[in-house]
């Protein structure tokens, strides 16, 4: 046993020498990395948890236009946060990452937290973004574990098993631990991020090209295709959602906030609402209307549909003007209007924002 933990030290602090050696010439250019403002850093790491860094780029820059400290972030009411992670998807993390700036203020001198597990204890910060944000911005010599370095990890170790199963996952922690050489923190978690970004690829690793081949336990035996093992497929479901349109005289569209705790919380739509089997999509928008605004409307007329795939589902987005025949629709609190031209704070899911284009399309012709 003792032995054997002699042997992986000793291989990890060969990979560790050849990966940092790679990293001085094949580092990836970003703007997150040409600063150590630890706030900036923060910010593009949850901006990063599972959307690639070129989608992430556009957003980082303008976002840190409209809140360039932790104070303007946590003053900021959580519409303008949410309208300026729009397009960006996951929005819990916009949602967590303006009451963490919140804490931040109130208990932290408004300071992003140094170790840890102070990183841990922040809303929407898990083991892996902590150590990221602690290596990076404060050359923590702590080890990561995010979705490149997990197979990077594995593959190295030839760690067989699902890497998302606790047993496995605690292994690849202590493998990603003896990567890290003392002083070497911040290098060691963008070289794995690299790594896993350019060379070793999830689905067809350039082995030949890997700073790391001649140690690497998957290559020597094989293995590489099939650790980590392929996740099998799932069917992505499909649904038909309705949603009404009310448009007042000088055009402003009537939506809603959706609940915040749940998919695209937080974000405002049109009221709106999944067909059942077996029903028509205007039974569908009755039925809705009158579960979520207790009112009677008369539907005028298809205006369009349009299609989007979320993450985890596809719908298609069918949307009919209508007009109330019974009650008033809802006034302030979780209801607004957008104004005609369609811009403002309100942040819109992608397929809501799709739906305003085209009836503003149809408006112009
Ligand atoms: S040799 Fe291949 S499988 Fe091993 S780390 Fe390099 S790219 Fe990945």
């Amino acid at each position: 046993m003792k032995r054997s933990t002699e042997e992986y030290q000793r291989k990890a602090a060969w990979i560790s020498v050849a990966l940092l050696r790679w990293f001085r010439t094949a580092a990836r250019p970003m703007a997150w990395r040409e600063t150590r403002d630890p706030y900036r850093i923060w910010v593009s790491e949850i901006m990063l948890q599972q959307t690639r860094v070129e989608t992430v780029a556009p957003y980082y820059d303008r976002f840190l236009l409209k809140f360039p400290d932790m104070r303007s972030l946590a003053a900021a009411p959580i519409d303008v946060v949410l309208k300026a992670w729009e397009g960006l998807g996951y929005y819990s993390r916009a949602r967590n990452l303006h009451r963490a700036a919140g804490i931040l203020v109130s208990c932290h001198g408004a300071k992003v937290p140094r170790t840890v597990e102070e990183l841990e204890a922040l809303p929407g910060i898990g083991r892996s973004t902590a150590g990221a944000i602690a290596a990076i911005a404060f050359g923590a010599d702590v080890p990561i574990l995010d979705s490149n370095a997990r197979r990077v990890v594995a593959r190295l170790f030839a760690v067989e098993g699902d890497p998302r199963s606790s047993a496995v996952e605690n292994v690849l922690w202590g493998q990603s631990a003896r990567l890290v050489r003392k002083g070497k923190g911040r290098d060691t978690a963008l070289a794995v991020m690299d790594l896993g970004a350019v060379v070793c690829l999830p689905n067809a690793p350039r082995c030949r090209e890997c700073p790391l081949r001649s140690r690497c336990s998957s290559r020597l035996r094989g293995l590489q295709d099939s650790i980590p093992p392929k996740r099998a497929k799932k069917a992505i479901p499909h649904h038909d959602v309705v949603a009404a349109v009310f448009r007042r005289a000088d055009g402003a569209l009537f939506l809603m906030r959706r609940l915040s705790d749940g998919l695209l919380g937080g974000l405002w739509a049109f009221p709106s609402g999944r067909r059942d089997p077996g029903e028509t999509l205007e039974d569908a928008l009755r039925r809705s209307l009158r579960e979520k605004l207790r009112v009677r409307a008369v539907i005028q007329r298809e205006v369009g549909a349009v299609r989007h795939a979320y993450s985890h589902y596809r719908i298609t987005l069918h949307g009919f003007l209508c007009r109330t025949t019974g009650g008033d629709l809802p006034a302030g609190g979780g209801t607004g209007w957008l104004p005609g031209h369609g811009e403002g704070m309100l942040a819109l899911p992608r397929a809501d924002r799709k739906l305003v284009e085209l009836i503003h399309r149809e408006e112009e012709r």
